[in-house]
């Protein structure tokens, strides 16, 4: 896919790789649709892209955003091409310690509402006979250790929904894949420190947002023939 004038969706964009990837596909042409709930930092971020970009401020957990996101990318610019569900919470916690109503914001954040987007831009994909969904998992998804037994379960189910989603779709022209980053700096992970998380030293120096949006551009450039079902993006360092 050529991505001038291409419209792509980019959720969790106010920080971290949403926003890397963000300013990667808007410099490589794109129009782009950015969301997250920090209004103030995705308008910065719009008023510093070098192409068109429409921004809707609202929590992915709600039921009703896929659709106004889609919604808004026709009105703005009359089609949709691509979606990259990436935005993402982390928390972590062991049986004695989890805070069970953030574990399950986090249920909702980082698997309801990426299925519900993978399905609501599926559907619109499939009835124009072309689009790309692109879902940000985690190394995680296969990884097991204490603590953050949650947030691997639910990335390990996104891979799993993504690859079935992906055959499910492939016969109408709609390509569907995952990248799951290794560690990689950002807001998410000064969380995971402060939360305890097994975030080693050898692990160090994790991966840059942009190298993320540099893999994610790569997956879309494909040729219509091509899908990158899956890509596994770690620190040259990362040692698990
Ligand atoms: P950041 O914390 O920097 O970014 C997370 C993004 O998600 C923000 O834009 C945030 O925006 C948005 N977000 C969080 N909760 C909501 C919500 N309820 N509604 C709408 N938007 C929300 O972290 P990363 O960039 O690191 O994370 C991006 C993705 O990458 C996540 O899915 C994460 O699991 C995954 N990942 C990250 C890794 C890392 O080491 N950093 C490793 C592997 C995967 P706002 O707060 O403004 O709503």
């Amino acid at each position: 896919m050529n991505l001038q004038d291409k419209v792509i969706i980019i959720t969790g964009a106010s920080s971290g790789i949403g926003e890397a990837i963000a300013r990667e596909l808007s410099a490589a042409g794109a129009k782009l649709v950015i969301t997250a709930r920090r209004q103030e930092r995705l308008q910065t971020l719009a008023d510093s892209l070098p192409g068109e970009s429409a921004l809707l401020c609202a929590p992915i957990e709600d039921s009703s955003t896929p659709g106004r996101l889609l919604e808004l990318a026709l009105e703005r610019f009359g089609r949709v091409d691509a979606v990259i569900n990436n935005a993402g919470i982390f928390v972590a916690g062991s049986v004695d310690t989890m805070d069970l109503d953030a574990m399950s914001q986090m249920v909702r954040v980082n698997f309801d509402a990426v299925v519900r987007s993978s399905y609501v831009f599926g559907r619109e994909f499939k009835r124009q006979g072309s689009g790309a969904i692109i879902n940000v998992s985690s190394i995680a998804a296969y990884l097991s250790s204490s603590s953050v037994g949650v947030y691997s379960g639910l990335k390990h189910a996104l891979e799993i929904f993504t690859s079935n989603l992906r055959v499910e779709l492939a016969k109408s022209g709609v390509r569907v894949g995952s990248i799951a980053p290794g560690t990689t700096e950002t807001e998410i992970f000064d969380h995971m420190r402060t939360e305890g998380a097994p975030v080693r030293a050898d692990q160090t120096p994790p991966l840059e947002a942009a190298d993320i949006a540099h893999a994610v551009r790569f997956m879309l450039e494909q040729p219509d023939r091509a899908n990158i079902a899956k890509i596994l993006l770690v620190s040259a360092k990362e040692s698990v």
